[in-house]
């Protein structure tokens, strides 16, 4: 064998980035002439609410796409139509317990929540309503969504700011969703929410467990089902250390036990840094993500099954140094690297 045989392939995959690396070079006729760097598919941000912050500087920093976890579902509509990055999917409204978080918080845009009343009779009942074609204020509630254009049903389940779904009633929310073709992501806050999620089977967690440590055989319950959690760790970064502690141990497990991590920030809560979020980054590193599993969690097309809606002609370019193969378990140099991270047009990229 001669040498040359043993050297990477200049236009292949970069093994330790993931199978979706590419290195390439700018080119000559761009913005910035040569500049070479990394190629990876466009990045979603998977918890984000458009009407409580606006999207632009995001896309100015490497987000390509995004999905509204909870926003008047017309309002939403309409900004999801418009022309130009980011890309958007979306939920419209909360669907919660009367009375139930978030609804009369300040910040909640008019239209967002959506309440509903428990529902009657017990899971035989809901399933025979259902063989019947019957349908009751749960099944209005997601058909509203749906013809609005949602691409999945938004549940809340605080119960630490008020009344939430008892299990008939999250039942038959998650059955007429699954019944509309949409999986179900679920803001689980307070003691036992989290469970009471993955016990329904509810398809996502909109924000990593934070409340407590869970056990172990729930993670595992959670992982095997194909459950997925939105990270949303960099919130917890800045507001509670003691909280991102819990939720980093959650995902570490989560993520050791095979689970399904998302990138995402919950961008309009509060101050974050847009874009690539250094903090989330971060936070996922150090919950035992190493940088190939971030760019998967990055770019996973959630909710839809193929990455084509996020695609349009753009790719992410983060330009030199990427970090050392040592260093691509180093939050810090992960999160430094990544947050450089821009939109560039696919044809200015040449492989190298
Ligand atoms: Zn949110």
């Amino acid at each position: 064998m001669t040498d040359a045989a043993h050297s990477p392939d200049p236009v292949g995959p970069i093994e330790p980035l993931g199978p979706l690396a590419r290195r390439v070079r700018r080119s000559l006729n761009g913005d910035h002439p040569g500049e070479t760097g990394t190629m990876l598919p466009p990045f979603i941000d998977h918890h984000v609410h458009l009407q409580l912050a606006d999207a632009a500087p995001a896309v100015a920093r490497g987000i390509a796409a995004v999905v509204d976890l909870g926003a008047d579902p017309g309002a939403i509509a309409t900004i999801a139509r418009a022309d130009g990055l980011p890309h958007v999917r979306y939920a419209g409204a909360f669907l919660t317990a009367r009375g139930g978080y978030p609804s009369g918080r300040p910040w909640a845009p008019g239209g967002s929540v959506r309440e509903l009343d428990p529902v009657s009779g017990d899971a035989d009942d809901v399933r025979e309503r259902r063989h019947h074609a019957l349908s009751g204020p749960v099944e209005a509630a997601v058909d509203e969504q749906r013809r609005f254009g949602a691409s999945v049903v938004k549940v809340a389940l605080n119960a630490v700011a008020g009344p939430v779904f008892d299990r008939a009633t999250l039942d038959a929310v998650i059955a007429a969703a699954h019944a509309a073709g949409l999986p179900v992501a679920v803001h689980a806050e307070g003691t036992g929410m989290a469970e009471h999620a993955i016990d329904a089977g509810a398809d996502v967690l909109v924000h990593a467990p934070f409340t407590d440590r869970l056990d172990d055989d729930v993670i595992a319950r959670a992982a095997a089902a194909g459950q997925a959690w939105v990270s949303t760790l960099a919130i917890h970064v800045r507001d509670d250390a003691s909280v991102a502690e819990t939720a980093i141990d959650n995902v570490r497990r989560f993520h050791a036990a095979g689970g399904r991590v998302l990138y995402g920030t919950d961008a309009g809560n509060g101050e974050l840094d847009p874009g690539v979020n250094p903090d989330e980054v971060a936070a996922l590193v150090r919950a035992g993500l190493a940088a190939s599993a971030v760019i998967a969690a990055l770019a996973d097309p959630w909710p839809e099954r193929s990455p084509g809606w996020a695609d349009a002609g753009v790719a992410t370019f983060v330009p030199d140094p990427a970090p050392a193969d040592d260093d691509l378990v180093d939050p810090d140099a992960v999160a430094r690297w990544l947050a450089t991270a821009r939109l560039v047009p696919t044809e200015e990229l040449e492989p190298r």
